[in-house]
C-alpha cells in the first residue's frame, strides 16, 4: 500500500519520542524526575472541571458551530480586548481543539508553494514542519542567547525577500523561554507593513511574563488586520488535554479558518468550550497562583543550574521554560552534542531534559550547545533533579 508523498514532508515533535522513552524506563522501575514535558503540572482550576462536568449535564454533547459557540466567542472578545487593548468581533475568532491547529490552517490559508517563511530558531518544531508540508521554504531566524533569546531585528530585515509571506513570532517563547520587547515589535511590525506580510503571533505563554507586561504585536497601528494571533487554554488553565485553543484574525481569513475545521475537525467538544468560557469569566485565583508559582520556581532552577560548573543560564523572562548554556559541561564530558548530553542525563543522572536539537537544526553560525528543562514541576523534584545533574556532570 502507498503512502502520499506529501508525508515525507511533515515533521514531528521529538519531545513526544523523548516522553515515551521515559515512560518506558519508569516502567521499567528506573526513578526519572522529568523536566521534559512542556504542560502545567498542576490540575486544571476547580470552577472549570466543574462547568465541564455541568456543561455535559445540560447537554452540550451535540456538535456545535465550526467557528465556536457564539457565547464563548464573545467572552474571547472580551478577554482580547482586556489583554491587548484592541476591538475585535466574534466573526474574528475562530475556536479550534488546542492551539495547534491554528499554525496549521494559518500556513495552509496563506501561505503558497515556494513562499518563504520566517520562523524563530530554535523554536516550536511544528512551524517549519507545516512550513515544509505545503512546499514553502522555512528561513529560520536564530534566537541569540546574548540578546536573551531575542532575534536581532536586523537579521531579520536581512532575511526579507520578494517572496517572504509570513514572519511567525511565539513571544513568550518556547523553549526558550525569551520575551520580546515591544521595541522589538514595533520594528517588527514597522518591516511586516512595509513588506505586506502577514505576522503570526503565538501568544500561548502571554500570561507568564515574570517581569514586566506582556504586549501583543497585535495592538500596534495597522497591524491588527495582518496578524493571525494564536492563543488558548492549555498553559495559562492548565488544560493541555481537553483540546482548546483559537485565532483572532480578520474577518476574510476567519472563514477560511471555519472552513478548514469543517473539513478537519467539524468543531470544537462545546462542553470543553462552557469549559473554556468559565476559564475566562470566572475567578481567577488558581490560574494566577499556578503562574506565581512556576515565576518562584523559575529562580529557584535558574540559581540551581548556574551552581554547576559548566552550565550558564540566563533567566527567563516568560513562559515554563529554561534553556541553559551546557557547552562546556559537554566538552568535559567528552559528549559530541546536546543530544548525548540528553541521553546522559537520562542513563546516569536519571533526569529527563530536552536537547536543543528538539526545536530545529542548528543555525549556521550556532556553535554552542543547549538545553530545554521545563520547570512545570515541583520544587522538590527541580531542587533533587538539579541536585543529580550536578552530580553527574561534577564526578
Ligand atoms: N505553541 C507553542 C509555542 C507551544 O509550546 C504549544 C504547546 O506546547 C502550542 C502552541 C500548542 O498548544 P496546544 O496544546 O493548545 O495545542
Amino acid at each position: 500500500m502507498q503512502i502520499a508523498q506529501r508525508m515525507s514532508l511533515l515533521g514531528t515533535e521529538t519531545a513526544f519520542e523523548v516522553l515515551a522513552e521515559v515512560n518506558k524506563l519508569k516502567a521499567s522501575g528506573k526513578d526519572v524526575i522529568s523536566f521534559a514535558i512542556g504542560e502545567p503540572d498542576f490540575d486544571t482550576p476547580s470552577n472549570i472541571i466543574a462547568a465541564g462536568v455541568k456543561a455535559l449535564q445540560e447537554g452540550y454533547t451535540h456538535y456545535g458551530p465550526s467557528n465556536g459557540l457564539l457565547p464563548f466567542r464573545e467572552s474571547i472578545v472580551r478577554y482580547i480586548t482586556r489583554t491587548r487593548g484592541i476591538e475585535v468581533n466574534p466573526e474574528e475568532v475562530v475556536v479550534v481543539p488546542g492551539a495547534k491547529p491554528i499554525i496549521f490552517y494559518g500556513i495552509v490559508a496563506c501561505i503558497n508553494e515556494g513562499d518563504e517563511v520566517i520562523y524563530p530558531n530554535p523554536g516550536f518544531p511544528i512551524y517549519e514542519s507545516v512550513i515544509n508540508f505545503v512546499g514553502a521554504k522555512p528561513i529560520p531566524l536564530p534566537l541569540l542567547e546574548e540578546r536573551d533569546f531575542r532575534f536581532d531585528v536586523n537579521k531579520l530585515k536581512g532575511k526579507i525577500t520578494n517572496r517572504t509571506k509570513m514572519i511567525i513570532l511565539n513571544s513568550p517563547q518556547n523553549p526558550t523561554g525569551g520575551v520580546l520587547t515591544e521595541g522589538d515589535l514595533k520594528e517588527i511590525a514597522a518591516l511586516a507593513i512595509e513588506n505586506d506580510i502577514w505576522v503570526f503571533s503565538d501568544e500561548i505563554y502571554c500570561n507568564m511574563v515574570y517581569d514586566g507586561e506582556f504586549k501583543s504585536i497585535a495592538s500596534l497601528p495597522g497591524m491588527k488586520e495582518r496578524t493571525i494571533l494564536l492563543d488558548g487554554f492549555s498553559k495559562t488553565y492548565a488544560m493541555t488535554g481537553w483540546r482548546l485553543g483559537f485565532g483572532v484574525m480578520n474577518t476574510e481569513l476567519a472563514s477560511h479558518f471555519t472552513r478548514l475545521a469543517i473539513n478537519s475537525v467539524s468543531c470544537t467538544a462545546t462542553f470543553t468550550q462552557m469549559a473554556g468560557l468559565e476559564g475566562l469569566e470566572g475567578p481567577q485565583e488558581e490560574s494566577q497562583e499556578m503562574i506565581e508559582e512556576f515565576k518562584a520556581r523559575r529562580d529557584i532552577i535558574v540559581n540551581a543550574l548556574n551552581g554547576i560548573e559548566g552550565i550558564s543560564c540566563r533567566k527567563p523572562g516568560g513562559a515554563f521554560y529554561v534553556f541553559p548554556n551546557v557547552t562546556e559541561v559537554c566538552k568535559r564530558l567528552k559528549l559530541k552534542d546536546s543530544k548525548e548530553f540528553q541521553q546522559y542525563l537520562l542513563y546516569e543522572a536519571g533526569v529527563a531534559v530536552l536537547a536543543r536539537t528538539c526545536f530545529g537544526s542548528r543555525n549556521q553560525e550556532e556553535d554552542q550547545e543547549y538545553i530545554r528543562l521545563s520547570y512545570a514541576a515541583s520544587r522538590e523534584n527541580i531542587i533533587e533533579g538539579v541536585k543529580r545533574m550536578k552530580k553527574a556532570v561534577e564526578k
